[in-house]
């Protein structure tokens, strides 16, 4: 069985393979488990320029080790972005709209970004 550093280690590898030059541009996200810390989550944007980050992450709460979640490159970070700030911004359209309603599914995923992108302009000329 695969202790925690050597599956945060596995991981980080991992990702400096996808990078394809070895190390890590991009971000490591962990958790802290401990019951009695006041983290929850640490996030660590990454940018090695030799090979630097360490498997042995601490809490910066409580100084336990924290336990990974999520290492991505910075590409995988931007594709994995992308969709959430669309979704931002199709729900604060529709709550400028229809004030106090709940953005209904349906207008979250039936809208492309050049759709998106001309609502938005006609939305800033009428503001
Ligand atoms: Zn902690």
């Amino acid at each position: 069985m695969k202790t925690r550093t050597a599956r945060t280690t596995a991981a980080l590898d991992a990702a400096r393979r996808r990078t394809g030059v070895g190390i890590l541009f991009g971000s490591v996200t962990l958790y802290c488990n401990t019951s009695d810390s006041p983290a929850r989550e640490v996030e660590i944007h990454v940018k090695e320029l030799v090979r630097l980050l360490t498997a042995e992450l601490y809490c910066p709460a409580c100084r336990r080790l924290l336990t990974l979640h999520l290492v991505e490159t910075r590409e995988e970070r931007h594709v994995a972005d992308e969709p959430a700030a669309r979704l931002n911004v199709i729900d604060q359209l529709y709550e400028r709209q229809h004030p106090g309603e709940a953005t209904p599914l349906a207008a979250l995923f039936s809208v492309s970004l050049d759709d998106l992108i001309a609502r938005v302009l006609v939305d800033g000329a009428r503001a």
